[in-house]
């Protein structure tokens, strides 16, 4: 299988090319050549999810170095479960719990099989390869568990001082050994722009190879197509109906690769993207013009993204407003919906929701009854809100259980350096000053 760059201007690469490079030389995004039709009957059922992950990656990694160790990599990378959870008698309304991971939120499924992968790349190079995050939050704590003491790799992750949440820090800056985290004295557009450099600059590109971690990545998007394909078979098995899922969304890399499973022939019907108050996708969809713009801050703070990097996966696919939007739709959800609803949902049913998922569970209440109805709907639930407790508790009025995954990592002792935002203090603290 080759991967061909969303803008067309750089050379078709394989797996572990696509994997390493991140972004394609032409600054366009790798995406499939072909849609492998798995053979559903032969997939294994839900709950034996590194069974289904390896039959179902196997095809993207045909002809390449790593397609003997596709098993080994889908085992290390899916040690936890995806449940699907009812949230109703019949079945109709149920939510896909993604946040078992060891930093409790979906992206643990890509950093972790992005780690699996990439250490098996490197494996016996001389030079170690140092992976730089930018993180507004939630990136930089799963690609920090994943690739914690893998070999021959360093992570370096750059988290805007006092701008993430007290629980996030702690998950950004509990590591040590080879997870170097630093505290920049600016905002996330200055964490960004100092990895750029970084990129750009010689000396750095010198003492190790670089490369990003962040969710273009194939690497990550692969992994996630996994549960979609995985729950919507079991849907599919025990109902003989199609699953529709409401994805909260941001950046997009979640739900590209839920239209990547249905392209692949899984049972899935329809897919809603819930957007927090960022409403560049929604307003795409409903006037047929693209504008990005700066993003807006909000409750789900994950999703605060004005400028999708993944839109162009997904215009790929469907190149203009109106086939995008017969293959999707997109709600846009406010801040006083997301509390809304986490304290509705409490009151009514004690479930207790992320403000990410949040949104998709608001999406579904402003469903029309008839769509409701007729589907098999899936609340796609995308972190733990143990993660987001400064929000959710004083919505709720009590604590938020923490899980074990979690509580390991509030009790590490949090180590991280202050640096201002220029070059040479980011080349200082990581040893080549
Ligand atoms: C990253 C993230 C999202 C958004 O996912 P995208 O793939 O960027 O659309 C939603 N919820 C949580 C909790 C996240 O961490």
């Amino acid at each position: 299988m080759r991967f061909s760059s969303t803008r067309a201007a750089a050379p078709p690469v394989g797996f572990s090319a696509a994997l390493v490079q991140g972004l394609a030389p032409d600054g366009g995004l790798y995406v499939p050549q072909q849609w492998p039709q798995p053979a559903l009957a032969l997939l294994p059922d839900a709950s034996k999810l590194p069974a289904v992950a390896e039959q179902f990656i196997a095809p993207f990694a045909q002809g390449d170095a790593l397609a003997g160790e596709v098993g080994a990599i889908t085992r290390e990378a899916f040690n936890f479960p995806a449940p699907l959870v009812p949230l109703d008698a019949d079945g109709r309304l149920g939510v896909l719990e993604l946040f078992h991971g060891p930093t409790a939120a979906f992206k643990d499924f890509g950093a972790r099989f992005l780690a699996a992968c990439l250490t098996r790349i490197r494996q016996g190079q001389a030079r170690p390869l140092r992976i730089l995050v930018a993180t507004s939050g939630d990136t930089g704590g799963a690609v920090a568990a994943a690739f914690h003491r893998q070999p021959g790799i360093e992570v370096v992750v750059l988290f805007p001082k006092g701008l993430v949440s007290p629980t996030q820090q702690q998950q950004l800056t509990c590591w040590g050994d080879n997870i170097v985290s630093l505290a920049v004295q600016g905002t996330f557009d200055d964490c960004q722009r100092l990895v750029k450099e970084a990129f750009l600059d010689p000396t750095m590109r010198a003492e190790a190879e670089l490369s990003s971690a962040n969710s273009i990545n194939l690497g990550r998007l692969l992994p996630q197509a996994v549960y979609y394909a995985a729950t919507s078979l079991s849907v599919w098995r025990r109902h003989g109906e199609k699953a529709s899922f409401i994805i909260p969304s941001g950046n997009l890399g979640n739900s590209v690769a839920c239209l990547w499973a249905r392209q692949m022939g899984l049972p899935i019907g329809d897919i809603v993207l819930a957007h927090n108050a960022n409403r560049t996708v929604t307003d795409y969809l409903e006037s047929g013009t693209l504008r990005p713009r700066p993003s807006i801050a909000t409750l789900a703070s994950a999703m605060d993204v004005g400028n999708p990097s993944n839109l162009e996966r997904m215009t790929a696919l469907f190149p203009d407003a109106a086939t995008l939007g017969a293959a999707l739709s997109a709600v846009s959800i406010s801040d006083a919906q997301i509390r809304a609803r986490i304290r509705t949902d409490f009151a009514a049913r004690g479930q207790v929701w992320c403000p990410h998922t949040a949104t998709a569970a608001e999406a579904y209440e402003g469903l029309a009854p008839q769509r409701k109805a007729s589907g098999r709907w899936v609340l796609v639930s995308t972190a733990h809100p143990a993660k987001f407790r400064e929000i959710v508790e004083p919505l709720i009025g009590q604590r938020v259980a923490v899980p074990e995954n979690l509580r390991r990592l509030f009790e590490l002792p949090s180590r991280f350096s202050q640096i201002p935002a220029t070059l040479a203090a980011l080349r200082a603290a990581i040893g080549q000053g």
